[in-house]
């Protein structure tokens, strides 16, 4: 039994009988040929940095990718072992001027995990999620067979057409359409599909100037007005917002916050003249933002500091869940953009009378993605808790928005795939399941119900 594999970032729990960890793909067919004549389920884990319990086997064997690291850096892609983290890809790619575009915040979470979560973060304000920037994957099927797939080769059998909610955001199922191709089935399937072994991925090159800002604001109506004038910026790459409970409880770390301040706007801009910093003094002028309180800068080492800044965000929520001993309650709901002031206003209306300043709202509102999250004291907090996030998944879905935008829905949050999805709709999506795993044994318990038949 291995305990270092059997949690993830979430503080969901579970259990392994043998945590096997191939050098290559030979052993890890290997593994796999041992586990399906013993009709053993496997579970493939990446880094543990995912939020949705995807990783974490319930039994069973988990398989893990950490050996794959090989990284070859060309001129505009990469390629890259399913192992090799966010952090060390942009290491790699960074002395040839060039950068991988998504960033989600966890340069921890390798390449394989991103993959089958279809992550996003900050960046794809500008950039689009994981999808948008795979050219090719390498594929190993549960049956040993391995897939070399292209964009743009398309799935050898049919497949129906699944509406997509209106965000510009999607980590909720297979996203099926007929004449789709390989690597958009793969992106997003969070590990029941098949396990992946090597990416390739495009790379641009590196701004050449980046300004970066947190724009405090003395409440939020302001906060979110301003927000929703800036989306169209030109070389914006980053909106993201903190409300006033999420700066209080990172206040500690950053006791240069404001006291005044009761909200906040991320930004960064790939600038290419004075003029484009002058501009900022009017928007935050007009904005009603504290101008003298704000930040900018535009080293490295700002950067860096305003990273940080951010990060502290899901890593005091995720630090205050563990120490309260409750798993993570936090939304990565999306919305269509036109409707994400209502999907706040909601939030605020329901968590106020039963959470009181036990909650926080952040993240990607450029996209109008931003994840509430609840801290809860209490049994009772965390029983209000779950079931208000049940509510706000309803209506995200009745907004036309998404119950999972870029973590996936793992074991955690399966029951809210049934909230997108008619029966029929998710029966297609079990459709593709058997064809590629047809005893169910990759990442059981993931995304869909496991059939009776395999639970036994
Ligand atoms: C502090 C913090 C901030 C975060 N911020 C963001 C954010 O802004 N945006 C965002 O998108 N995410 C964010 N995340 C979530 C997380 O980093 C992503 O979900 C990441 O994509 C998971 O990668 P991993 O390697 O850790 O995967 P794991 O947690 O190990 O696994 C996640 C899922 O992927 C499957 N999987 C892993 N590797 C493979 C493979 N090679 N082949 C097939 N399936 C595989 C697993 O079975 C599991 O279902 C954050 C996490 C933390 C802790």
């Amino acid at each position: 039994m291995s305990w270092a594999y059997t949690e993830d970032a979430s503080g969901f729990k579970g259990h392994t009988d043998r945590v096997a960890v191939p050098r290559d793909e030979a052993e890890l067919i290997a593994v796999l040929d041992e586990a399906r004549a013993a009709r053993i389920p496997v579970t493939i884990s990446g880094a543990g940095t995912g939020l949705a319990g995807g990783r974490v086997a319930q039994g069973g064997w988990t398989l893990s990718t950490e050996r794959f690291q090989r990284i070859e850096i060309h001129d505009g892609w990469a390629t890259a072992g399913s192992g090799v983290s966010l952090a060390d890809l942009q290491a790699a790619a960074r002395p040839s001027g060039q950068f991988y575009p998504p960033d989600p915040t966890e340069t921890l979470a390798s390449l394989g995990g991103t993959v089958a979560c279809n992550a996003s973060g900050s960046r794809s304000f500008l950039y689009g999620a994981t999808r948008e920037w795979l050219r090719c994957l390498r594929v190993v099927l549960m049956d040993g067979r391995v897939l070399d797939v292209r964009r743009g080769d398309r799935l050898d059998f049919d497949v129906p057409a699944l509406p997509r909610p209106g965000t510009k955001k999607v980590s909720c199922g297979f996203p099926l359409q007929p004449g789709m191709d390989w690597i958009d089935l793969f992106t997003g399937s969070e590990g029941i599909l098949g396990i992946v072994t090597e990416v390739e991925v495009g790379l641009l090159p590196i701004p050449q100037a980046l300004l970066n800002g947190v724009v405090f604001f003395p409440d939020e109506e302001r906060t979110l007005n301003a927000i929703d004038a800036w989306r169209p910026i030109p070389g914006l790459r980053m909106l993201e917002f903190a409300c006033h409970q999420s700066l209080r409880l990172i206040a500690q770390r950053f006791p240069e916050i404001p006291a005044q301040a009761q909200g906040a706007a991320i930004i960064e801009q790939i600038v290419s003249g004075e003029s484009d910093f002058d501009l900022w003094s009017d928007r935050l002028a007009a904005g009603g933002a504290l101008e003298h309180d704000s930040w900018f800068g535009t080293s490295d080492g700002d950067r860096e500091r305003f990273r940080r800044f951010r990060h502290a965000l899901p890593e005091s929520v995720n630090d205050a869940c563990r120490r309260n001993g409750f798993m993570k309650l936090g939304s990565d709901y999306a919305v269509p953009l036109e409707r994400h002031r209502e999907m706040i206003r909601y939030y605020r209306a329901q968590c106020d009378p039963v959470l009181d300043d036990r909650y926080v709202i952040y993240g990607h509102i450029g996209d109008a993605h931003v994840h509430l999250n609840m801290l809860p004291a209490s049994q009772a907090d965390f029983d209000n808790g779950k079931a208000l996030m049940v509510d706000f998944a309803r209506k995200a879905v009745e907004l036309g928005g998404t119950v999972a935008a870029e973590h996936g829905l793992g074991k955690r949050k399966a029951h809210l795939l049934k909230l997108q999805y008619t029966s029929e709709q998710i029966s297609q999506m079990a459709e593709v399941k058997r064809r590629l795993d047809p005893d169910w044994l990759l990442g059981r318990g993931n995304l869909l119900d496991v059939p009776p038949e395999f639970t036994q």
